[in-house]
This record gives structure tokens, sequence and C-alpha cells, in this order.
């Protein structure tokens, strides 16, 4: 009989834990789904990444071409219209729509 009666609060337990135990995974995989590439990360700044794309170096990057930008590049992952989105050469991290790196391919 006492088991009955302790199983209820190890349960209620139970659930209190296993609900804060999803909302901490909802809330790393919500931070790394919206981090941010930085043009200072290393491998940002080897790709000339510039989360403004009119502020790419065109002496340096001649490949630039105007109106180039992540939201028209084919290797972009964000929906159309959206502020940024995937990039599979920042796995993890977002791009900005407005931002280019050396890597662009025009979307065909
Ligand atoms: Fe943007 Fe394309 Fe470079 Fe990815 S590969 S960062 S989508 S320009």
């Amino acid at each position: 009989m006492s088991n009955f009666s302790a199983f209820p609060s190890n349960r209620r337990a139970f659930m209190m834990q296993a609900v804060t135990a999803a909302s901490a995974v909802m809330v790393v995989s919500e931070a790394s789904a919206q981090a941010m590439v930085d043009e200072k990360d290393a491998q940002a700044a080897g790709l000339g990444y510039k989360v403004d794309a009119t502020k790419v170096d065109k002496a340096k990057y001649p490949t630039f071409a105007a109106g180039a930008n992540c939201s028209n590049c084919a290797l972009y992952q964000g929906k159309a219209g959206a502020a940024s989105g995937g990039c599979p050469l920042f796995a993890g991290k977002q791009v900005s729509a407005k931002a280019w790196c050396s890597a662009y391919a025009k979307k065909a």
C-alpha cells in the first residue's frame, strides 16, 4: 500500500524532471538555431563572409557581383523573404540573407 501512495509523487517528480529536461533541450536547440555567423569566426573570415554584401572588398574578391547575396545563393537554406537562414558551410548557424561569402554560387 505504501508503494501505491509513493507512486504518484514519484511519477509527478519524474514528469516535472521530464518537462524541465525537454524545456532545456528546446532552449539549447533554439539558441543554436538562432546563432548567427560572426564575420570574425575563422571559417567566416577565411571565406570573406560579410554580413552586409554591399561591404564586400571588391578588390580582394573580384568575383563578387553587385546584388549577389546569400538569399540568391544556391547554398542558402533560408525561406524566401526570411532575414536569415542556414548554409551548409556554417553548420548549426545562420547566415544573413543579405550576407555574402566567396563560396557564393548563383541560384539557378
Ligand atoms: Fe551565403 Fe552562399 Fe556563402 Fe553560404 S555559400 S554564406 S549562402 S553566399
